[in-house]
């Protein structure tokens, strides 16, 4: 038999799918406050969320008539016509979120409009109403969420670990203050606070304030505008990488969203800048036609749709793209992944503060900015063409026949020999790929070379990409070929060592399309054609490779993402000798 089931219990499963768990109510509420235009968001949580979740905004509150209406499902201030849906402005707009809540806890509201002398509590436990009346509370909105899912046993047990709800809501959280800089974040669990933001003009201080000053150091702006889609945002260096994806954030106008073009965009952007299993932190501002966008797609709202994917896609590869090409990417010295952080030097540090006789602020070690100064001498080599991205330094020399040596105006710089000569070899040998035209060097002397089985097999199902690499191989009977030509950027490896590098790439790569591992062999045959640690280097072999590194479109990093310069600041080097604290 067929029944139309009762309004309370629609409510109940709607809710299912609105309100997932604890971070979920967060999440609705917060964009709830958000859209009430709040400067201030307090939020607390008690047995993380299951006993309590209490959100206070000072927004523009809630009329006795709209608070009643506001826990009815499909009831919103925020959209009146279908219209109205294809262009969504506010976060909310299904009019459902606190219907939900309401139908699985016992919840309270307490509101006011700045121009009421009075404001208004309403509680409502499993959908029904307990209470309603006047009563006395600050401007703003407080709306509380008592023991959550008490009616739905089953929810209940299929959360996850007490852990991970809270470090949900804490991400929730934290992620709407990273766009909000004009909203001061609170959020608290069992009286301890978590997070405590600020209002703020400055957006990488309000960054700062959430993911650290150290780490703030290391973002770049990205500013973009073409028009119809406008970025604005931090991404990091290729020197402060992440181990997960966790410390990325798209908000499309506004709404914190996961979305796998965007983040295909950032991916593709960092391209061999990225060291292997490394994840740069990102905080991107998206803004478009809120028409091309459709938010209606999921129940939770984070997942949304583009209508034109690809001209999205293509404007944030740009936005970022450009940033990481004009940015110096130097690694810092503190920035290296491992590095003892100078700040917590492993010696502790006697408390300048608790000697006595030492006046707090004065320094134990004196030493005036003069003295510490380094030395220029003449510079030995002055780049002399101007370098276009790398800092300006003077060589100094060669060390352990493997680095380079340079001052700069801030300090000093260590290079990697290898990484330098790869970098310039992978660039210029992918120009020429992508571009169809690898320069090709014919052998004096055709080479005769014997495969095996495997091998051969190789050859002739893809001698026609082992082509367009620059190897012409001709069939010589039964396993013996003839190798005609190489790469011309790469002749200086041996011919037979060079070909069968890249076999050895496609035979370990069996798997994979050829089309998706050429990358792969011509960064292992730029590895190859490079000087090694160890080779000695003359200084005109140096300044040239330096040369030829400045035009590179990304010199800082291989192809790997390892880098090729560090940089010790002056600064750091006064940390070292503890001339600075
Ligand atoms: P939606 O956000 O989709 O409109 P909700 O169920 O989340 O639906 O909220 C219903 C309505 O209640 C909102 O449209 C808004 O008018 C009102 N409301 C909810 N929370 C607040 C708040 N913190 N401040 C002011 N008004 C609110
Ligand atoms: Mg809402």
């Amino acid at each position: 038999m067929i029944k139309v089931l009762d309004e309370k219990l629609i409510n109940k499963i709607a809710a299912g799918e609105v309100i997932e768990r604890p971070a979920s109510v967060v999440k609705e509420l917060i964009e709830n406050s958000i859209d009430a235009g709040a400067r201030k968001i307090e939020v607390d949580i008690k047995e993380y969320g299951k006993q309590l979740i209490r959100i206070a905004d000072d927004g523009h509150g809630m009329k006795k008539e709209d608070a009643e209406l506001s826990i009815l499902r499909h009831a919103t201030s925020k959209i009146g016509t279908e219209e109205d849906l294809t262009a969504i402005i506010t976060l909310g707009f299904r009019g459902e979120a606190l219907a939900s809540i309401a139908a699985v806890s016992n919840l309270i509201i307490l509101t006011r409009p700045k121009e009421d002398i009075e404001g208004f509590r309403l509680e409502v436990e499993g959908g029904r109403l307990l209470q309603k009346g006047a009563t006395g509370c600050p401007s703003g909105t407080t709306i509380e969420v008592h023991n959550l899912f008490f009616n739905t046993p089953a929810r209940l047990k299929f959360l996850k670990t007490d852990t991970n709800e809270l470090k949900s809501i804490a991400d929730i959280v934290t992620r709407y203050s990273l766009l909000y800089k004009n909203i001061a974040f609170k959020l608290a669990h069992n009286g301890h606070t978590l997070l405590n933001t600020h209002m703020s003009d400055d957006w990488l201080d309000s960054i700062a304030a959430v993911y650290g000053a150290e780490s703030a150091r290391q973002l770049l702006p990205i500013d973009y505008d073409d028009g119809a889609i406008r970025i604005k945002g931090y991404i990091s260096k290729p020197s402060l990488l992440k181990s997960d994806r966790g410390w990325q954030n798209f908000y499309v106008n506004g709404r914190y969203v996961k979305n796998d073009t965007l983040a295909r965009a950032l991916y593709d952007a960092y391209h061999t800048l990225l060291f292997i299993n490394k994840h740069p932190i990102a905080v991107l501002d998206i803004r478009l036609d809120p028409s091309s966008v459709d938010v209606n797609v999921h129940p939770t709202k984070d997942i949304i749709k583009f209508s034109e994917n690809t001209r999205v896609y293509d404007s944030l590869f740009r936005a970022l793209r450009h940033t990481l090409q004009e940015n110096d990417l130097v690694t810092d010295y503190s920035a290296v992944p491992g590095q003892a952080s100078l700040e917590t030097p492993r010696i502790p540090m006697p408390k300048l503060d608790t000697m006595p006789g030492i006046a707090k602020k004065e320094p134990l070690i004196h030493g005036s900015e003069k003295q510490i100064r380094l030395e220029t001498k003449q510079p030995s080599f002055e780049t002399r063409e101007e370098m276009q991205k790398l800092p300006r330094m003077r060589l100094l020399g060669q060390i352990a026949k493997t680095y380079f040596l340079a001052e700069t105006d801030d300090g000093f710089m260590i290079i990697d020999q290898h990484v330098v000569e790869e970098r310039i070899n992978y660039e210029k040998f992918m120009k020429q790929f992508m571009g169809k035209n690898v320069a090709t060097q014919t052998l004096m002397k055709p080479i005769l070379i014997e495969l095996s089985p495997e091998e051969k097999i190789i050859v002739v199902e893809h001698s026609s990409k082992l082509k367009d690499l620059g190897f012409e191989i001709e069939d010589f009977g039964d396993n013996s070929f003839m190798l005609r030509t190489v790469p011309t950027l790469f002749s200086r490896v041996q011919p037979k060592e060079l070909l069968s590098e890249v076999l050895k790439q496609i035979s370990e790569n069996k798997k994979s399309a050829i089309e998706g591992i050429q990358e792969k062999i011509i960064t292992r045959m730029a590895c190859r054609a490079s000087i090694k640690g160890g080779d000695d280097c003359s200084r005109p072999q140096m300044e040239e490779l330096l040369k030829q590194l400045d035009r590179t479109e990304l010199p800082w990093t291989c192809p790997h993402g390892r880098p090729v310069i560090i940089k010790f600041s002056k600064d750091e080097i006064e940390k070292m000798f503890r001339r600075k604290a």
